[in-house]
């Protein structure tokens, strides 16, 4: 390829501006090729692993990247094949699931807050907050009036942690209908997969288009300069890592990670 593609402007949605899902391609690679796409992969990779154990060592910043997408968008592939690289001692992994009796008593946020990342630490969520406004709002597990003042609530929310040193980053893996279906299929064919199929992914699959405008609400509402959402096409596995390790990586280096200079005088020391 000629010139590779910023992909951190290309697909951070703009804040104030509606998405709409419908015009934008889940199997958009800007115009990658799959070989192109792994070397770059590996070279993305490279750099989180690096910009990671440095903010390991300097214990100065804390990062939050948070993955959204319908059922098989791939959230679990990318932890395994993106996040993977990083070193598991720095990097907390949350998947959300329903809310137990205890969360349930409480604010919806108050289970998210306590595993935000601390100092160092690279926190990643599978699900999180948006599903306060997803599959709560598509299923009216709670009145329109309460979820529909959740974006705002969510907003101040991220402010707050981004403006106490938090860096967020937040993907929107966007598959079509018929890649789930096709993912679908495959995880009831093949044996080894058919522990990730629940009869009830067919029951939201059905809410699709209920799911499209929720998500498009989440996008639209909650994309800001500090917390940016970024729709990565996820039709190709091998693109959407490609887009979230450079986007990530892009977003870490940022942060310009240095080791830290020894607190004791070390000149001099030799080991007998
Ligand atoms: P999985 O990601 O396949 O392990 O499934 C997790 C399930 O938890 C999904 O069906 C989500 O819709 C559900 N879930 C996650 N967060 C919430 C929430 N806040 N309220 C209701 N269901 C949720
Ligand atoms: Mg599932």
């Amino acid at each position: 390829m000629s010139q590779a593609p910023n992909l951190r402007a290309e697909l951070r949605v703009h804040p104030g501006r509606r998405v709409k899902l419908a015009g934008i391609d889940p199997s958009a690679t800007y115009g990658y090729s799959k070989d192109e796409a792994a070397d770059e992969l590996a070279r993305g990779l490279d750099r989180l692993r690096s910009l990671q154990e440095r903010i390991w060592a300097e214990h100065r910043h804390k990062v939050l990247v948070i993955l959204q997408g319908i059922d098989a968008a791939g959230k679990g592939g990318t932890i395994e094949h993106v996040m993977g690289a990083m070193n598991p001692a720095g990097c907390p992994v949350t998947s959300f699931k329903v809310p137990t009796a205890l969360e349930l008593d409480h604010d919806y946020l108050w289970r998210i807050h306590a595993r935000t990342p601390g100092t160092g630490e690279i926190a990643v969520f599978d699900r999180s907050h948006y599903e306060d406004v997803l599959v709560v709002r598509v299923h009216e597990l709670v009145p329109k009036s309460t979820w529909s003042r959740r974006y705002d609530q969510i907003n101040a929310f991220e402010s707050l942690l981004t403006e106490e040193g938090t860096t967020i980053v937040k993907f929107f893996l966007y598959i079509d209908r018929d890649e789930q279906r096709e993912r679908f299929q495959a995880r009831l064919d093949e044996p080894d997969k058919r522990w990730k199929f629940r009869l009830g992914d067919l029951d939201e699959r059905k809410r699709w288009d209920d799911y499209m405008a929720a998500f498009e609400d989440a996008l639209s509402r909650c994309a800001t300069e500090a917390a940016p959402w970024y729709v990565v096409p996820a039709n190709r596995k091998w693109f959407r890592n490609l887009a979230v390790a450079n986007i990530l990586a892009d977003t870490l280096d940022d942060l310009d990670p240095r080791y830290p200079e020894p607190t004791e005088d070390l000149r001099g020391v030799v080991i007998e």
